[in-house]
């Protein structure tokens, strides 16, 4: 039987001063947004509607996101797509691998939509694309941030024989929320996965939370715990930002103290980094994460 969660409530908090967001601007800017609109290539940064997009483009770096830009989940947070994506594209890996070359990252960031259609879920695609990196940017290092591929470990697989240097799969909040944040996903499920990733060798595994959706502290302590349980090495706290008035709503704004209370008790925790405050994202600094 399955257990019934509460809706969050649906209440208005006031933005405040310190999620101020600067509008997109530069000559690197333009250049990260030329490319890939010229490679045909989709990013979460603009997908999610990120608050870092300056920051990051502007430094020359961007999240591309492969297979697609429609998703078969519909997280309650997300503002990806959801729908029938498109026929998986074969020639998207070299794409990828040439756009990584053309804009001369040192690091990259690769993530995708789920792909629950899919037998393989995307796995293919996934691995052909750090291959088609290695070959094309050898040098680049990559992060990989994943699904959960519904559990089918052969899946997984793929992903872990090619060993990127660091790979990230979200818990994006605590557990008695996530059936409401991520409808399909499972929180046990995300903490196999990462277990998974570490006993298969990955040197460093990632993971990120979002705060304010109604999340205790003893809770997220509790996420840090399992996290932890699982190996996990690198950790990113940071404020949920309500995309639209159809997802859900913000319960609290943390205070920049608060992100690095957080911090501080991640590291006593053991993780190796904990990159905590209210404009973090999964992906940013996301290079400094090659410890
Ligand atoms: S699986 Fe990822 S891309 Fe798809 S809706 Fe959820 S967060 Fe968004």
């Amino acid at each position: 039987m399955s257990e019934t969660i509460p809706p969050l409530e649906s209440k208005r908090v006031p933005k405040p001063e310190w999620l101020k967001i600067k509008l997109p601007s530069g000559v690197e800017y333009s250049d990260v947004k030329k490319n890939i609109k010229d490679n045909r290539l989709h990013t979460i940064c603009e997908s999610g509607q990120c608050p870092n997009q300056t920051e990051c483009w502007g430094a020359g770096t961007a999240t591309l996101m492969i297979l697609g830009n429609v998703c078969t989940r519909s997280c309650m947070f997300c503002n990806v797509a959801t729908g029938k994506p498109e026929n998986v594209d074969i020639t998207e890996p070299l794409r990828v691998a040439e756009s990584v070359k053309l804009m001369g990252l040192q690091h990259v960031v690769i993530t995708s939509v789920d792909r629950d259609d899919l037998t393989d879920g995307g796995a293919k695609i996934w691995a052909a694309t750090i291959r088609a990196i290695r070959r094309h940017a050898p040098g680049v290092t990559m992060e990989t941030l994943i699904g959960d591929f519904a559990g089918r470990w052969e899946n997984l697989q793929q992903v872990i024989d090619v060993k990127p240097e660091v790979v990230s799969h979200n818990l994006e909040t605590v557990k008695r929320l996530t059936r409401e944040v991520r409808v399909q996903a499972r929180y046990e499920r995300s903490i196999e996965v990462l277990r998974r990733l570490k006993d298969g060798g990955i040197e460093r595994t990632k993971s990120g939370i979002m705060l304010g959706l109604g999340e205790t502290d003893e809770e997220i302590y509790e996420a840090m715990d399992d996290l932890r349980g699982a190996g996990v090495d690198i950790l990113t706290l940071g404020q949920y930002l309500q995309p639209t008035r159809q997802h859900l709503a913000v319960q609290r704004y943390v205070s920049p103290e608060q992100f690095a209370e957080y911090k501080k008790i991640g590291l006593e925790k053991g993780f190796r980094y904990v990159e905590s405050g209210p404009m973090v994202r999964s992906s940013y600094h996301a290079e400094r994460h090659l410890i």
